[in-house]
């Protein structure tokens, strides 16, 4: 897919699922601004590799949380590119624990990356992919926000109202040629994942009918495509990426 010429923006761009998205998008032309909060280490060396490679990349520090952090990181890309044609939300976390035990910090700091991040990051860029009449957004969402999880209330609260977000902003665009999709991955081989208990794991495994668990490449790649202009004609949607873990 020929994302030449396109300003991609992707938070938590440097690890896990992010550094995959990141990585894709760059290998297909598109220049990536790679967002980070705490991972500057890993930020600079995907940055420095792709380089190596000859994509077009650059990194920012910025916490999604803070609407004041988001606005300057949107103002520096349009003062360095000029334009944000593609903005990935996928900086996320859990705070995994039953409701009784959860406490309120855990709810507020999972709604407040997860949910208000992604607002804040839609809420600083659109005006200008708006002023462009042209605007691909795409928000890293969760089966979990679909089915619900034990133990997930925040999580899956969080991810619930991604997608509400998602069709909302996709309705409220739409006519200014901005598509709004989200992407809900089952489970992912990343370090989100990786401190999942053993038992866990395998009672994932035997509910997903590849018969494995997913790879980050593999969210990145439906997050190519619906950055793309070969998803013109889709907005809206949220799209499973999760070997058949949750057939609605
Ligand atoms: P990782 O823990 O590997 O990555 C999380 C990313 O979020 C990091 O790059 C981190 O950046 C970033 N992040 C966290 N807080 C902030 C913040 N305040 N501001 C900016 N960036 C922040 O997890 P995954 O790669 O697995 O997860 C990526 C997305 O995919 C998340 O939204 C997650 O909910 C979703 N997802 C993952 C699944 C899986 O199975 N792995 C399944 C379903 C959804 P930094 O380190 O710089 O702080």
């Amino acid at each position: 897919m020929d994302l030449k010429g396109k300003t991609a923006l992707v938070t938590g761009g440097a690890s896990g699922i992010g550094e995959a998205i990141s990585s894709l998008l760059a290998k297909n032309g598109a220049t990536v601004i790679i967002n980070y909060n705490h991972s500057e280490t890993k930020a600079k060396a995907l940055s420095a590799k792709l380089s190596q490679d000859g994509l077009k990349c650059s990194i920012y520090k910025a916490d999604v949380t803070a609407y004041k952090e988001t606005q300057a990181l949107v103002e520096e890309v349009i003062k360095e590119y000029g334009k944000i044609d593609i903005l990935v939300n996928n900086a996320g976390i859990t705070k995994d624990q039953l409701l009784f035990r959860m406490t309120e910090e855990d709810f507020d700091q999972v709604i407040s990356i997860n949910l208000k991040g992604t607002w804040n990051m839609i809420k600083s860029a659109s005006p200008y992919m708006s002023k462009a009449r042209y605007g691909k957004i795409v928000n890293i969402t969760s089966i979990a926000g679909v089915t619900g999880n034990a133990g997930q209330t925040n999580y899956a609260a969080s991810k619930a109202g991604v997608m509400g977000l998602t069709k909302s902003v996709a309705r409220e665009f739409a006519k200014r040629n901005i598509t709004c999709n989200a992407v809900a991955p089952g489970f992912i081989e990343t370090k989100m994942t990786a401190v999942l208990p053993d038992s866990i794991k395998e009672k994932y495994l035997q509910q997903i009918p590849i018969g494995r668990y997913g790879q980050p490449e593999e969210v990145a790649s439906m997050v190519l495509f619906l950055a793309s202009d070969y998803s013109e004609y889709v907005t809206g949607q949220v799209v499973h990426v999760d070997g058949g873990l949750v057939m609605t």
